[in-house]
Parts: C-alpha cells; sequence; structure tokens
C-alpha cells in the first residue's frame, strides 16, 4: 500500500542516499583526513554492513513512503564488492525511477559497462581539479586525474548520457584552476557542479574562511564566460542553474553554506551499517540494522521509518549561524554526500 510521510516542516520523503561502506581508496583532507584514517583506523567489520537485502527492504520501504530516487554513495562506491549485484536488484523494486551513483570514478574505467547493464541511470563523478598537483592533493593520494578521465571517458562509452561533475571549492586550494575545469566540461557536454566547502563532520578543521561562496564561483566564471541564471528542473533541486550566454552549456553551484535550501529538503540517508539519518549534519540516526536483524516485517520497518521521519525538524545548515554547533556530526564518508 502506498502512503506518504511529512515530517515538521510539511516535506516529503523523496530521495534515499545509500552509503553501501565507510571505506574509501581516496583520502580527501576535506573528508577522510589521512593522518586520522591512517593504516590503523578500524574501518566497519563486513558483518557489520547491511547486506544487500537488507538494503533492499529499506528501499522498498520508504519507496511505499514516497521515495522515488536512489543514490549510492559512501565512502567510495565503487569500492564494495558486486555493487552492481546491488543495483540490479535496486532496478528491479518497483516504483524507483533514478538510481544514480556519486564516485571518486577511481575505479569507474573497469566498472562502467557492468553498472549500466546492471540499470544505474546517472553517475556524479566527484572531481576537483584537472590540474594534477592540485588534484594530488585534494585526493590525499597522490593519485594523478588520467585514471578519473579514463573513468569518464568508459562511462561515456557504455552509454551513460548525464554524467555530472562534482567540484568542492576550497579557498586557496582550488579556486585558481576552476576555469580550467569549466572549459574542459565545455568542451565535454559535461555539467560541472561546484560546492561550497562544508562543516560536514568533525573531522576536517573546517574553517569559513576556507568557503569559497558560490557568488565568487559565479563571479569568477561570469567574468570569462558571461551566465544567466536558469530555472531549477525540479522542486527540491540542491544545486542553483547557470547557462552560458554563447549556448555552450551549463553549470550548477551548490551553496550549502552561504544560501542554504533546508526548506526543500527531501533527502534521507542511509549508512552503511544501517542507520537511518534526516539530515547530513546530524548527530546520530536511527538504527534499522537491529530492527531487520531481529526479523522486523515490512510494515514495522514502514512504521520506523515513519515514526523518524515525522518527527523530523532538521534545518542544520539555515540555523547554522545562529546555532551551538553540535560536537558530535556524522561523517561525510560515512552517510555519503
Ligand atoms: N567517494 C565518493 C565521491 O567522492 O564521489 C562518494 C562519497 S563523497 C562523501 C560524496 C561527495 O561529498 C563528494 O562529491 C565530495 O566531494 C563531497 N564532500 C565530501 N566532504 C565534503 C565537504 N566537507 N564539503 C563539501 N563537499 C564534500
Ligand atoms: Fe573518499 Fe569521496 Fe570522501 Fe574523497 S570525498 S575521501 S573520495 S568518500
Ligand atoms: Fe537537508 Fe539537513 Fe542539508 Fe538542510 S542541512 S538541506 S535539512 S541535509
Amino acid at each position: 500500500m502506498q502512503t506518504s510521510v511529512t515530517d515538521k516542516f510539511n516535506r516529503g520523503l523523496r530521495d534515499l542516499r545509500v552509503s553501501v561502506t565507510d571505506r574509501c581508496n581516496f583520502r580527501c583532507p576535506y573528508c577522510m583526513p589521512a593522518e586520522i584514517f591512517g593504516e590503523r583506523y578500524q574501518f566497519l567489520p563486513r558483518a557489520d554492513l547491511l547486506t544487500f537485502e537488507e538494503i533492499i527492504c529499506v528501499i522498498e520501504a520508504s519507496v511505499q513512503l514516497g521515495v522515488r530516487k536512489i543514490r549510492l554513495t559512501g565512502g567510495e562506491p565503487l569500492v564494495r564488492s558486486n555493487i552492481e549485484r546491488l543495483i540490479e536488484m535496486i532496478s528491479s523494486v518497483k516504483g524507483i525511477d533514478d538510481i544514480a551513483m556519486t564516485t571518486n570514478a577511481y575505479l569507474l574505467d573497469a566498472a562502467a559497462h557492468k553498472l549500466k547493464k546492471a540499470g544505474l541511470h546517472r553517475i556524479t563523478v566527484s572531481l576537483d581539479s584537472l590540474n594534477d598537483a592540485v588534484f594530488q592533493k585534494m585526493n590525499g593520494r597522490g593519485f594523478s586525474t588520467a585514471k578519473v578521465i579514463n573513468g569518464i571517458e568508459a562511462a561515456k562509452e557504455a552509454g551513460f548520457e548525464i554524467i555530472k561533475i562534482n567540484a568542492v571549492v576550497q579557498k586557496g586550494v582550488n579556486e585558481h584552476t576552476l576555469i580550467e575545469l569549466v572549459e574542459w566540461c565545455r568542451e565535454q557536454h559535461i555539467v560541472p557542479r561546484f560546492i561550497e566547502y562544508m562543516d560536514v563532520g568533525t573531522l576536517n578543521d573546517w574553517k569559513l574562511d576556507e568557503v569559497f561562496s558560490a557568488a565568487e564561483i559565479i563571479d569568477l566564471i561570469d567574468d570569462k564566460y558571461p551566465v544567466e541564471p536558469v530555472d531549477p528542473s525540479y522542486l527540491g533541486e540542491v544545486a542553483r542553474r547557470y547557462r552560458f550566454k554563447d549556448g555552450k552549456g551549463e553549470f550548477g553551484v551548490i551553496s550549502s553554506v552561504s544560501q542554504p535550501f533546508c526548506g526543500d529538503c527531501t533527502r534521507a540517508r542511509l549508512s552503511p551499517e544501517g542507520q537511518f539519518v534526516t539530515c547530513l549534519f546530524a548527530e546520530s540516526g536511527k538504527d534499522l540494522r537491529e530492527l531487520l536483524r531481529k526479523g522486523v516485517n515490512k510494515k514495522g520497518l514502514v512504521e520506523a521509518i515513519t515514526g523518524v521521519w515525522n518527527k523530523r525538524d532538521d534545518k542544520y545548515s539555515e540555523n547554522r549561524s545562529s546555532m551551538t554547533i553540535p560536537k558530535k556530526k556524522v561523517e561525510m564518508y560515512h552517510i555519503g554526500g
């Protein structure tokens, strides 16, 4: 039976971001600083991760409450083995009409065809800079851009039409390479989305003066290639869209720090070990794994999610400047972007 659910601000539940692993092959300092995530870091043991079957149970319950879009994320989703099997399983859930993935694309070259065959619709590749020296620093592992570019090529060859690029812009780190990325995306017919550096988690030592704001990003691009705003493609679109006046493509900016968009936020997140999280900046989530492993049925799962969503009053980004920042926050590498 199809029902819908709303939170305290009358926001529905439409998107579910599923983080399939807390592991990653990169160590982007703004997300998983290498000093903290070193060789001795204890990632979740395999038995703690939700199985694909358990993830599907949560997706099916969420679909009953209004979810239509699934985004696979992580950590790095391509390091979870047999991820294509999970995509196949999601493809056969009735009611899901969009399956996307956010990836650093380091392993995409080899995976693109099987992801497409399994039913993945869209890929967002995170690529902060085309400049090798800058990229090497920003992925924390010294990897060059070549493998990421190969991954993007492979995705195009596999038939993915909508490939987006996500680039976090950090003041003093990569803003000087932003135009190069814009130019490349214009040639490749790829839509870049520039993300303000956010205070997610507690490990990246975030400072407001490291944020290169959406307004600064737009000005920088407009100076070189004049732009104009475009209407959102759908309600709740996270990125604000701009097109180049010369007709050669568009880009987006995600201004979660300078111009928050909590009012339309219909996204929930599922952590690798089954925490159902209602905000990117939440302190914790609801443990669905415990319920699943105690044998909860679909109705029970739907009720549990409904209970959490009905109580949801998250508006972190809108309230950030006026609130006391919580000491504990879920980490981005854990619940995905
Ligand atoms: N590993 C995959 C990737 O990088 O695409 C998926 C997970 S990653 C956590 C998802 C997105 O979050 C990436 O685009 C990344 O750039 C972004 N991200 C991570 N930490 C961030 C931060 N502090 N501020 C803004 N975006 C961040
Ligand atoms: Fe890994 Fe993505 Fe975080 Fe970078 S942003 S460390 S690629 S999870
Ligand atoms: Fe949604 Fe929380 Fe981000 Fe606001 S801060 S847009 S409620 S995830």
